[in-house]
């Protein structure tokens, strides 16, 4: 956590939002594989690859289902990539390993690339 960053209790919703460094990183389809998370290539229909903002980020909840608001419970599963500031604020969380490291049949089977 940064020297200046305010305790996670005391933060403003924009505080928190304001951590986030837009760069749609976590925006890729993931893998739950034996408990560890793991990122695909393939990203989200919502994603605008260009500007790598949201298209419908106000909607995304109710719009998408798999998109869950941040909190310190889903940074804590591991889902947010190395680097990403609310990796900060929850230390234990793991960081999601690369999808070409699940076992090559399961790669087929999800129609990743081989
Ligand atoms: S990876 Fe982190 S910084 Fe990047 S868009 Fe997602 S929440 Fe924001
Ligand atoms: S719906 Fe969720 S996962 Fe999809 S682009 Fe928007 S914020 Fe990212």
């Amino acid at each position: 956590m940064a020297i200046d960053q305010p305790p996670l209790a005391s933060m403003t919703v924009e505080q928190w939002e304001g951590l986030c460094q837009r760069c749609g990183r976590c925006c890729y389809g993931k893998v739950d594989y034996n408990d560890q998370i793991y990122l695909t290539a393939v990203p989200c229909e919502f994603l605008d690859l260009h500007s790598r903002q949201c298209t419908i980020y106000e909607q995304r909840c109710s719009m998408k289902k798999e998109c869950v608001p941040l909190s310190p419970e889903v940074i804590a599963l591991g889902v947010l990539p190395e680097g990403c500031p609310y990796r900060a604020l929850v230390p234990s969380a793991s960081a999601p390993r690369s999808w070409r490291e699940l076992p090559p049949g399961l790669r087929r089977q999800l129609g990743l690339a081989p």
